[in-house]
C-alpha cells in the first residue's frame, strides 16, 4: 500500500477547496488537513459547493482519495469549560455539517483544557458535549487528539482520551489523532515506538486511530510545551519518526505533517521528498529557504 502523506494547507475564502488541492500537489502529497477558517477563530464563510465540487474533480484526477482528508476543527474551542457549553455544541455541530457537505469524514479535534475545573469535571464536559454534538445520522468522525499536557489540557495520556471515549454514546463516531511532538512532551519515548503502540492498543483499541500528525519536537520528553519542529530537525530524530510512518500497523493512515514555516516558506515539498527517499537531508533548510 502506498504511504498516505500529506500536510496542513490552507484554505482560503475565494478559492477554498480547490486552493487546498493545488496546494497539496504542489507539495508531492496525496492527501492534506485544513481548517473551515483561521484557526484561533470561529468565525467560518458558507461553504461554496461548486469550489467543492471541482475541488473534489480535482483530487480524482490527481489521485487524492477524499477518505484520507481530514478538517482541524479551531483550537480555541475548548469542550471541557462548560461556560461555553451552547456555544461549543453549536459551533461544532456547524463544522460538522461543514466538514460533511465538503464530502470529508475525518474531524480532528483538541479534547480541552479544563481550566480550573479539574481533570474529571473537564472530561465530563467534553463527553456531555460531544453527547449533544453527535447524532445517528453524523457521517463525520470526531478524532480526539492527544495533546502535550501544556497547562490543564486533557488527552495528554491514552487513559485520559479512553476515559472521554467511554463517556461517549455513539463510539463509532469518534477515533483518535496521534501527533508525535505531543506524545513526545507528554512524555512518551518515541524511540520505542511499539510499546506506545501496544499500549494504546491495550488502553484505547488501534481501530480508535484514524489520524496521525508527524512533526519532531523542539523540546525533550516530558516537558509539556507543544513546539513542533521540523522533520529530523528536532528532539524526536528522523529515524525515530521514519520508523513511525512506515509501521506496518499504521499502513492506510493518513500522516499528516504540521512542522513550521522556514522564514514564512512552507517546508512541506522537501519535507516530504525526505521522508519518501528515507533517508536524513542535511541540506533540508537550507532547500526550504530557496
Ligand atoms: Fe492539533
Ligand atoms: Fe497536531
Ligand atoms: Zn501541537
Amino acid at each position: 500500500m502506498e504511504l498516505i502523506i500529506g500536510s496542513h494547507v490552507s484554505f482560503k475564502k475565494d478559492d477554498q477547496l480547490v486552493g487546498s488541492v493545488l496546494e497539496t500537489i504542489s507539495y508531492d502529497a496525496n492527501t492534506f488537513m485544513f481548517y473551515t477558517g483561521a484557526p484561533q477563530n470561529t468565525s467560518r464563510v458558507p461553504i461554496n459547493s461548486e469550489l467543492t465540487k471541482k475541488g473534489l474533480e480535482l483530487m480524482k484526477l490527481n489521485n487524492i482519495n477524499i477518505k484520507n482528508v481530514v478538517v482541524h476543527a479551531p483550537y480555541i474551542i475548548n469542550l471541557a469549560n462548560s461556560n461555553n457549553f451552547d456555544f461549543n455544541v453549536r459551533f461544532l455541530k456547524e463544522e460538522l455539517e461543514r466538514v460533511e457537505s465538503l464530502g470529508v469524514d475525518k474531524l480532528v479535534l483538541h479534547p480541552g483544557s479544563h481550566v480550573g475545573v479539574g481533570i474529571d469535571q473537564g472530561i465530563q464536559n467534553i463527553i456531555d458535549s460531544l453527547n449533544v454534538a453527535l447524532k445517528d445520522d453524523t457521517k463525520v468522525t470526531i478524532c480526539l487528539e492527544t495533546m502535550a499536557g501544556k497547562g490543564t489540557e486533557l488527552g495528554r495520556n491514552f487513559e485520559e482520551i479512553k476515559r472521554i471515549i467511554d463517556g461517549v454514546e455513539l463510539k463509532d463516531k469518534i477515533g483518535v489523532c496521534m501527533d508525535t511532538c505531543h506524545l513526545n512532551d507528554s512524555g512518551y519515548d518515541l524511540s520505542d515506538f511499539d510499546s506506545i503502540l501496544n499500549e494504546f492498543d491495550k488502553i484505547i483499541g488501534l481501530k480508535y486511530l484514524k489520524v496521525i500528525h508527524i512533526n519532531d519536537s523542539k523540546n525533550e520528553i516530558n516537558t509539556h510545551k507543544d513546539r513542533h519542529d521540523n522533520i529530523g530537525i528536532g528532539k524526536i530524530g528522523f529515524d525515530n519518526l521514519i520508523k513511525i510512518i512506515y509501521h506496518d500497523k499504521l499502513k492506510g493512515i493518513p500522516k499528516i505533517l504540521e512542522t513550521p514555516y522556514v522564514e514564512k516558506n512552507p517546508p512541506y515539498k522537501q519535507e516530504i521528498e525526505m521522508i519518501r527517499n528515507k533517508e536524513f537531508n542535511e541540506n533540508l533548510i537550507k532547500d526550504i529557504l530557496e
